[in-house]
C-alpha cells in the first residue's frame, strides 16, 4: 500500500466503491418456506417458488425483512416507508425463473454511512442503499464428464446487497470498511459473514484520477476474491497497473476483471460493451410494501449493543485504549472472552495484552476460532492470576499458555507438572548472582566502568542459570546491590 503510494501515486488517487452481499441468518427462503442453510443434499430445499415453476407465488419473509431493517438502522440509513420488489432478468442456468427478484429503484434501506477508524482517526464513508434479494443456485462441475450439475438449494436464500458510495480512497480505508460492517453484521447476529461458506460476498469498483479532479475516471469492477485480505491485495494491484498505464499515456477500458490468488494479479474477464441489459421492471407478484414509523422504531428497540459503542465502554469501564479496544471488539466472540475473563478479577490490562498479542496469535496459528479453544476466559484469568501474586514471571507464562492450548490443562496443574514455580527466595537469588559475578569478570568490570547495557547481560545469565524461573525483579535489585559493593 504504501510503495505503491511512494512511487506512482503523487499525481493520481484511486476512487474505490465496495459492494458486499450477505446471506441474511433466516431459517428459511426469502419468498417460500424452504430452509435456507448450507450444506444440505444438493437441491433438497425446493419447492415450486424457488424452482421457479409456473402458478407460484412469492411471499416475502417477515424475519428477512426485519433482519434487512436493522442492519440498515445499525448503518444509518434512511429506511423507507414505501419500497418494492424488482425483476433482474437475465438468463444463467443457476438461476431458475431466468430473472432475480431484487430491489431496484425503491430499496428498503436508502442513504446511510458507517464510521470506521484509521490510523489517522475516524471517518465516515456513505453507504448509498442496502437491498434485499434473493440468491441464485450453485453450478457444480467437479466430477462431471459432459456438462455441470445445478444445485438450486441456495437459489431463493434471502441477501443483502449493501452498496456503498465512492468514498473509498485508499486499500486501508478499504479494508477497514468491511471488517468494520462484518463486524456491525455479527453483532445484530443477522448474518455469520462466513467468507468461506459464501455468506459474505464481496465485489469492489475502482477507478484512478488526477488528484484535484471532481469527476471519476474509467471504472474497473474486480471479482472473485475470497479474504479482506485478497480484497486489500486486488485493489493495490489495480492501482498499481491503473496508475501505470495512465503514466505511460495510455488508456483504460471499462472492464469486469477477476483476481487469482495465487498469482496475486487480476485478468480481464469481459469488457463492459457486452454488459447485460437486466430490463429491471417491477415484481408483479409482490405488492409494495410499507413500513410505518412505528414499525421501524419497534426494531429499533431491538438494536443490541453496536461495535462503535462497545469499544467506547470498553475504553471507559477498563481503561484500556482505544487501538486495543477496537481490535477486542472487532469479532464479538473475542470481546466476549474478554469481557469474561476479566469479571474473574484480573488486570484489565493484563489480560487485553494476553489475548491481543499472545492466545489470538497462538489461535490463528492453529486454525482455531476463539470460541473452540481449549483455554476458556477463566482458564485464561487463571493464568494471568499467577503471574499477579509472581508465582511465574510473564516469560514463563509465555511457555505455559501454548501447554494450555494443546492439552486443555489449568495454568497451575501446567506449573505444577513442569516444576516452574517462579524463584523468590532471597537467598537462592543471592547465591546465583555471587556465582555469576565471579565467573563473569569482564561484565562487572563494564558495569563498573559505566556500561549500562552489562547490567542486562548478567541478569540474563542469571536467569539462564535458574532456567528463567528466578524473578526478575527481584534479580536486578540483588544484583544491582552485590555490584554497588
Ligand atoms: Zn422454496
Amino acid at each position: 500500500m504504501v510503495q505503491a503510494e511512494s512511487k506512482t501515486l503523487g499525481r493520481y488517487e484511486p476512487v474505490i466503491g465496495l459492494e458486499v452481499h450477505v446471506q441474511l441468518a433466516t431459517r428459511s427462503k426469502l419468498f417460500c418456506p424452504c430452509p435456507a442453510q448450507f450444506g444440505a443434499e444438493p437441491n433438497l430445499n425446493t419447492c415450486p417458488v424457488c424452482l421457479g415453476l409456473p402458478g407460484s407465488l412469492p411471499v416475502l419473509n417477515q424475519e428477512a425483512l426485519r433482519m434487512a431493517v436493522k442492519a440498515g438502522l445499525a448503518l444509518n440509513c434512511r429506511v423507507a416507508e414505501r419500497f418494492k420488489f424488482d425483476r433482474k432478468n437475465y438468463f444463467y442456468p443457476d438461476l431458475p425463473k431466468a430473472y432475480q427478484i431484487s430491489q431496484f429503484n425503491k430499496p428498503v434501506n436508502g442513504r446511510g454511512f458507517l464510521t470506521v477508524e484509521l490510523k489517522d482517526g475516524p471517518k465516515k464513508i456513505g453507504i448509498t442503499r442496502a437491498h434485499l434479494e434473493e440468491d441464485a443456485g450453485k453450478l457444480l462441475h467437479e466430477g462431471v464428464k459432459d456438462g455441470s450439475l445445478v444445485d438450486y438449494n441456495r437459489a431463493g436464500v434471502p441477501l443483502l446487497e449493501i452498496v456503498s458510495e465512492p468514498e473509498i480512497f485508499t486499500t486501508e480505508e478499504a479494508y477497514q470498511y468491511l471488517t468494520t460492517l462484518k463486524a456491525i453484521l455479527q453483532y445484530l447476529e443477522v448474518s455469520d459473514c462466513d467468507m468461506e461458506k459464501g455468506s459474505l460476498r464481496c465485489d469492489a469498483n475502482i477507478s484512478i484520477r488526477p488528484r484535484g479532479e471532481k469527476k471519476l475516471g474509467t471504472k474497473v469492477e474486480i471479482k472473485n476474491m475470497n479474504s479482506f485480505r485478497a480484497v486489500e491485495r486486488a485493489l493495490q494491484f489495480e492501482i498499481e497497473r491503473q496508475t501505470g498505464v495512465l503514466t505511460e499515456g495510455g488508456r483504460l477500458t471499462q472492464e469486469t476483471r477477476l483476481w487469482n490468488e495465487s498469482r496475486g494479479e487480476t485478468f480481464s474477464m469481459r469488457s463492459k460493451e457486452y454488459a447485460h441489459d437486466y430490463r429491471y421492471f417491477p415484481e408483479p407478484d409482490l405488492v409494495p410494501f410499507t413500513l410505518s414509523r412505528a414499525e421501524v422504531e419497534a426494531i429499533r428497540r431491538t438494536l443490541p449493543e453496536l461495535p462503535n459503542e462497545r469499544i467506547q465502554r470498553l475504553v471507559k469501564d477498563y481503561g484500556i485504549s482505544e487501538y486495543d479496544s477496537a481490535r477486542l471488539v472487532q469479532e464479538k466472540a473475542v470481546a466476549e472472552y474478554y469481557e469474561a475473563s476479566v469479571k474473574e478479577g484480573v488486570s484489565a490490562k493484563l489480560a487485553a495484552n494476553w489475548i491481543l498479542s499472545e492466545l489470538l496469535g497462538h489461535l490463528k496459528e492453529a486454525g482455531t476460532a476463539i470460541q473452540g479453544s481449549k483455554v476458556s476466559a477463566q482458564s485464561l484469568a487463571g493464568l494471568i492470576r499467577l503471574i499477579e501474586n509472581n508465582t511465574i514471571s510473564g516469560k514463563i507464562a509465555k511457555d505455559v499458555l501454548p501447554e494450555m492450548l494443546a492439552t486443555g490443562k489449568s495454568a497451575e496443574a501446567v506449573v505444577k507438572e513442569k516444576g516452574l514455580v517462579q524463584v523468590t527466595d532471597v537467598k537462592l537469588i543471592e547465591t546465583v548472582v555471587l556465582k555469576i559475578i565471579q565467573a563473569n569478570p569482564k561484565g562487572v568490570e563494564d558495569f563498573r566502568s559505566g556500561k549500562k547495557q552489562a547490567a542486562g547481560f548478567l541478569v540474563g545469565q542469571v536467569m539462564k542459570e535458574t532456567q528463567g524461573k528466578a524473578n526478575p525483579k527481584l534479580v536486578n535489585e540483588i544484583l544491582e546491590k552485590k555490584l554497588a559493593k
